[in-house]
């Protein structure tokens, strides 16, 4: 995202009034202009939540991102695949878990997971064509496990169902369990999800400014309903978003199977 885009976010958050920004990608933290972004969102008084993949903070460019992170009360979520190290490194790299280790002992010693102004939430996804696992249970597991074997405190555990697109869907699509997986979500399908699901409150930019109803639909190319095109977040400034469409699809079945799902877990 070009320092120019970024300004048009802080902008768009003056005009707006929106409270929360949260931002993912690969490493946000690797943006050039990230510092200034967090440091204008805060002085607005707006929420920040970083997606970090934790490994950044052991780099030795980044040494000094925990301590900001925390100064400028960030809120972290990170992706923690399991507590235990095989499945971790299997799953994303020889040497993940280790340094995911390192670097939340490093956040829980800045005050993470203990002040109640900084938040440390991990992300569970699950193996396969499986819905998750209730959230609060493998909550406590997580929480006794990195307590007992690491010394690891955090806040909440947020499990998240996979969705059927992109790189897990052509994984599906090439183990011939496309089908399967969907006939899951469907079946499982939860009504009491739909009030929730993150699209009603969140919109989604891209790294060149355009917006989406959530970021599966960003991935997907999916204009934001509200439009039959493009939309660039310059021009809604004044947009009232309240009874607007919003784009959806089957993939959308992702977020309302078994206890729904969101960036921010469980929705019921
Ligand atoms: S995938 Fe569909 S239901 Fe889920 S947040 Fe996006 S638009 Fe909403």
């Amino acid at each position: 995202m070009s320092a120019e885009t970024i300004q048009q976010v802080l902008d768009f958050l003056r005009d707006s009034g929106v409270q929360r920004l949260d931002l993912t990608g690969g490493a946000p933290e690797m943006n050039p202009a990230f510092m200034r972004l967090v440091e204008e969102a805060r002085d607005m008084g707006v929420h920040v939540i970083d997606r970090c993949n934790l490994t950044v903070l052991m780099e030795e460019d980044y040494r000094d991102m925990a301590a900001f992170l925390a100064a400028q009360q960030v809120e972290i979520v990170a992706s923690m695949p399991c507590y235990l190290e095989e499945n971790v490194d299997a799953q994303r790299g020889k040497g993940v878990f280790g340094q995911s280790i390192r670097a939340l002992q490093l956040l829980n010693r800045l005050g993470y997971g203990t002040d109640e102004a900084l938040l440390l939430n991990l992300v569970y996804n699950p193996q396969g064509i499986n819905l998750p696992p209730p959230q609060q249970q493998l909550e406590q597991d997580y929480k006794e496990k990195l307590r007992r074997d690491y010394g690891i405190l955090f806040n909440n555990l947020f499990t998240i169902t996979n969705m059927p697109i992109k790189r897990f869907g052509s994984t599906l699509l090439s183990k011939g369990q496309f089908e399967e997986y969907m006939q899951l979500l469907k079946s499982t399908y939860n009504e009491k999800s739909l009030p929730a699901v993150m699209c009603r409150t969140t919109l989604s930019v891209d790294w060149q400014g355009y917006v989406y109803d959530c970021d599966f639909n960003q991935i997907l190319g999916l204009p934001a309903g509200l439009s039959s095109g493009k939309v660039h977040l310059r021009d809604l400034a004044q947009t009232d978003f309240n009874g607007l469409d919003i784009a959806i699809m089957d993939h959308c079945y992702g977020c309302t199977a078994g206890m729904g799902s969101s960036c921010g877990g469980a929705l019921v």
